[in-house]
């Protein structure tokens, strides 16, 4: 094992891009980490000495995890996320904490308390979100893996846009426990690295049963599937295909498709109609979740208190007035309103009905083919301070959302590059707990 070398290396060059492309939010010294890991870089365990950094909306024990707003901006957890206490044991370094929209509620990490995340691939672009401190991270060399989190992309839209590699595993594969809420039926923590290879690592270490949250299962189904390119049945869902996408971005997806055929793939075009509907369902339920789970940050127990206040109601009101960004206000008034009396029923009953049809049109879907192809996002790159409409940003979830309302496991691979040199992803979704064939599948693209 050589991981002491490698954690000096990687802390001094996270060290040194942090102003470029802020990155983190904490970013631990070598020293701090000494403690946790120099004697475990010795010892020879899968990820001995690695630096692994963790999304801001992962607890880690005795580090600050703030997710990215004022509200938690000196919140300290007590204890580990399940997933950050397998890393720990793997004897991973966790190098620092991912900048990330706020809450993870936004898709260019330029919504949170600490300031926006450059692209190491290009400055005056996005690193992607929200869990763009994590790719951003990867793809600049300031850390090796990235833990991140994905609601409605988040995982694979930062990788796409930075040229590196993330999976979104099956809702319920990996445990939930220590990932502050955001949605929590859509929730799920993701993985990030240069190579799908590094996501396999990752899903290894952390996919294990864990009875501290009821949505983890341990089911893992498809150690004898024929994972062989040749042969398998690669879906094009038509309704993608109707959706506005930059032209290079179909050129590139096409070109990873037709890498796939090549192969021995077999392409096949299917439909799944409801996804034309996904979105606005996906903004209507996760905002219906994201204001019942926000609801706890009332400056009583922990979090952002203000100093002046009349009366109790207006300490409530004051703390989250100050506590919260504009977006996640946006969100929690949204979902106050489609939950409320007299309008539950013709928003967020309705919202319900689309995902459970998405669920069935994409079961009979898999039926007819083992993978899906898409693309990830319509654009290549987001510009930093761009205007844009918040509509038109969550418009621009087409492609990811509909796999996350259905929990379906998804990779994002890089696949070619636009005219300006920014990176492209390939979207593949598996099928419901098929995600050892997904991730064999997506490593003719290492
Ligand atoms: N862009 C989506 C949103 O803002 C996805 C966020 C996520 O996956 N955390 O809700």
């Amino acid at each position: 094992c050589s991981g002491k070398e490698i954690i000096n290396d990687v802390s001094i060059r996270a060290n040194d891009v942090q102003p470029l492309y802020n990155s983190y939010i904490t970013l631990r010294s070598a020293a701090d980490t000494a403690s946790d890991t120099i004697c475990k870089a010795d010892e020879c365990m899968t990820l001995s000495g690695i630096p692994v950094a963790v999304k801001d909306n992962i607890s880690t024990k005795g580090i600050r995890t703030t997710c990215a707003s004022r509200m938690l901006s000196d919140y300290v957890p007590p204890y580990d996320a399940f997933a950050v206490e397998r890393l720990r044991l793997a004897g991973a370094y966790i190098i620092g904490k991912t900048n990330m929209d706020e809450f993870a509620m936004g898709s260019a990490s330029d919504t949170g308390f600490f300031g926006a995340v450059r692209n190491p691939l290009d400055m005056d672009y996005s690193a992607g979100g929200s869990s763009g401190g994590s790719a951003a991270a990867v793809a600049g060399g300031a850390a090796v893996l990235a833990l991140g989190t994905d609601t409605g992309g988040s995982v694979r839209q930062p990788a796409s846009l930075c040229g590196i590699a993330g999976f979104c595993p099956s809702y319920g594969a990996v445990s939930r426990y220590g990932l502050i809420s955001f949605a929590s039926s859509l929730d799920r923590i993701g993985f990030m690295g240069r190579s799908v290879s590094d996501l396999k690592l990752l899903y290894n270490i952390i996919n294990v049963r864990d009875s501290q949250d009821v949505t983890n299962f341990s089911k893992k189904n498809s150690a004898e599937e024929n994972a062989d390119i040749k042969g398998l049945r690669i879906g094009i869902v038509k309704e993608f295909s109707a959706a506005s996408a930059d032209s290079d971005v179909t050129a590139a997806v096409n070109a990873g498709i037709k890498l796939m055929e090549l192969s021995g793939a077999v392409i096949k075009s299917v439909s799944v109609p409801s996804v034309s509907l996904a979105v606005k369902a996906y903004y209507i339920i996760s905002s219906a979740e994201a204001a019942s789970n926000l609801a706890r940050y009332d400056g009583v127990r922990y979090g952002h208190r203000a100093e002046n206040f009349k009366d109790l109601r207006d300490m409530f009101v004051r703390s989250r007035s100050e506590g919260f960004g504009e977006e996640v206000k946006r969100r929690i008034m949204l979902g106050t309103f489609v939950l409320s009396e007299g309008y539950a029923e013709s928003y967020y009953k309705r919202a319900m009905a689309v995902r459970r049809q998405l669920c069935t049109e994409f079961d009979e879907v898999f039926r007819e083919c083992d993978i899906i192809a898409a693309p990830v996002y319509p654009c290549a790159g987001i510009r930093l301070g761009e205007k844009t409409s918040s509509v038109k940003r969550y418009a621009a979830d087409i492609f990811t959302v509909p796999s996350s309302m259905a929990g379906l496991p998804a990779v994002s691979v890089p696949c070619g590059k636009n005219s300006k040199g920014l990176p492209i992803g390939l979207q593949l979704i598996g099928g419901r707990y098929h995600d050892d064939r997904l991730l064999e599948a997506a490593e003719i693209f290492e």
